[in-house]
């Protein structure tokens, strides 16, 4: 549009999803409340206008996001953000409504392989869950959107039909979900099987209905972005230091970095209207508690000018 740089195959402007406070966190060892409110405080501050910040699962299986309804009480909520949680089922909507949540989001699986160790349960049955859910938040006028995994490969099912990934991100359009990100949980994806997956997607969808949640576990994350980009998506989910991986799907290193998506989309003259300078900053904040590097090469580039 306005801008010079990003040519007619690009968006003038991206939303950036950041879920490093639950989808990263939940892949890294477990962090004190107050680091938790701290980390987001910073994102939020950054300018990041979709910040996932918990889950309310069963604490057992995922013991990093126990404490979500202390931490998403005890942010500071600002103006415009949407604060948003990961609910399963009717449980944990419920305990995310009454920690104030303001966007909550469910989550199934393209194979039926990762479904069965992730859900414990059949891809049909996962989303027959997600009617009681979706019933709900309606009710509280609660926006609730879809995660739909292993877009491309599964760890146990091998690769994933584009047409599968098209058929459920429509039926869970259907059914209530604003929209739907496509996961590509392993990472294994490249450039040419994005643009495969998502040209059956954009024949059955609005490419302002589907974001892309991509892993960088081979190093691609970044051109599988760029491809989605040219194809109309501007809806990119992102983890603040590349926190996070999949404890379900092995090798899945880590989400794509958010700073790095910033750097690109900034470089491409595309808006963000993110920070990339606080958000470095939040992401050595964040590895400072947990006593490691950032995985994103923007993080450490900066570090080291
Ligand atoms: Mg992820």
């Amino acid at each position: 549009m306005n801008n010079p740089l990003a040519s007619k195959h690009l968006p003038s402007s991206v939303t950036v999803v950041e879920v490093g406070p639950r989808d990263g966190l939940q892949g890294e060892r477990s962090l004190p409340i107050a680091s938790k409110i701290e980390f987001i405080n910073q994102l939020s501050r950054a300018g990041l206008t979709h910040i996932e910040s918990g889950a309310f699962v069963a604490k057992h299986r995922v013991p990093q996001m126990a404490d979500s309804k202390q931490v998403l009480q005890g942010i500071s909520r600002q103006l415009g953000v949407r604060y948003s949680a990961l609910t399963p089922n009717r449980q944990g909507l419920e305990a995310a409504i009454e920690s104030q949540v303001s966007e909550v989001a469910v989550f199934t699986s393209a194979s039926e392989g990762f479904c069965q160790r992730n859900i414990h349960c059949s891809v049909e049955a996962s989303l027959a869950r997600f009617e009681d859910v979706i019933a709900l938040a309606s009710q509280y006028h609660i926006p609730v959107r879809g995660y739909l995994s292993c877009v491309i490969d599964c760890p146990y099912d091998g690769a994933t039909l584009p047409d599968k990934v098209a058929q459920l991100s429509q039926t869970m359009l259907e059914m209530g979900c604003y929209q739907v990100s496509l996961g590509d949980t392993i990472g294994t994806a490249t450039p040419h099987r994005i643009a495969t997956m998502l040209e059956a997607v954009l024949n059955i969808a609005d490419p302002d209905a589907i974001a892309v949640h991509f892993h960088d576990t081979y190093g691609q994350a970044l051109a599988n972005i760029y491809q989605a980009l040219t194809m109309g998506i501007h809806v990119i989910d992102s983890s603040t230091a590349g926190l996070g991986g999949c404890p379900y799907a092995k090798g899945a290193a880590g989400n794509v970095a958010t700073e790095d998506v910033l750097y690109l989309c900034h470089g491409l003259g595309i808006t963000t209207g993110v920070s990339l300078d606080n958000v470095v900053s939040a992401a050595w904040y964040i590895c400072g508690q947990l006593n490691k590097l950032p995985s994103s090469k923007v993080s450490l580039a900066f570090k080291r000018n």
